[in-house]
């Protein structure tokens, strides 16, 4: 799971958006023009437009895998039929995720989604890495579980499917050999490379754990900010930007 920038559509898009959310008065009638909307050309600028979001291998968003993901609703139609033509609503997700999330959809008390959308917060402030196992887990705060990590992991139980933690542990492998490859390194800037390479490929978001989170207190990520300061903060911005 990792934070993506949604970015935006051109106003045509949103036009036809708007156009169709008109027509979508029910839950019933909503369904009906979504059926319809997908099966126009005139949605392939939404789906490009979160294709360029999600990044080259168009993995869901949820578990990170690339399985024939697709638009899904994130409050879905039968919870709120009135989001189902907001583009700020969309999200591309993987069957499994979709058919997981569709059955169960947990609200807060106050009616808010314990489900994290992360178009809209970074997963991390609910959730932790095991670097061991490739596990994700929920935050415990003061004196309990973080809800909302606990909701996600609850519901989308695929997060954690041994195909997932296997990709996460390669990752974070990749990611510790890229280090010693650098720490090691005569020639830094070209190791250096390496691990900005890394980052960039990364589709499991762990570059922001290593960089921005408790994984950044690891041995081998302190001794790059101790021997390498400037690769370190240039680490940093990379993870930012994935
Ligand atoms: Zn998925």
């Amino acid at each position: 799971m990792r934070r993506i920038e949604r970015g935006a559509i051109p106003l045509q898009a949103r036009q036809e958006l708007y156009k169709r959310e008109r027509v979508a008065t029910s839950q019933e009638k909503a369904r009906e023009e979504w059926t319809k909307y997908r099966r126009s050309v005139k949605s392939k600028v939404v789906v490009d437009a979160l294709k360029l979001a999600v990044g080259i291998r168009q993995r869901c968003l949820y578990c990170c895998d690339s399985r024939s993901a697709d638009v899904d609703h994130f409050i879905p139609i039968g919870i709120d039929f009135t989001k189902a033509f907001k583009w700020a609503n969309f999200i591309w997700v993987c069957p499994e995720c979709n058919r997981r999330k569709g059955k169960r959809f947990p609200l807060d008390p106050t009616g808010a989604p314990l489900i994290i959308d992360p178009t809209r917060v970074d997963p991390w402030d609910h959730l932790i890495l095991d670097t061991a196992t490739g596990y994700l887990a929920p935050r415990f705060l003061d004196n309990d579980f973080d809800p909302r990590g606990e909701a996600t992991l609850d519901v989308l139980a695929c997060i954690n499917f041994e195909s997932v933690t296997e990709g996460r542990k390669r990752v974070i492998r990749r990611y510790y050999e890229a280090i010693d490859r650098l720490l090691d390194a005569s020639d830094s800037p070209t190791q250096f490379a390496g691990l900005a390479r890394e980052v960039r490929e990364d589709e499991y978001g762990v570059s922001a754990w290593f960089a921005l989170r408790e994984g950044a207190t690891e041995d081998k990520f302190l001794q790059l900010r101790e021997t390498y300061p400037h690769f370190w903060r240039t680490f940093v911005r990379l993870a930012l930007q994935n």
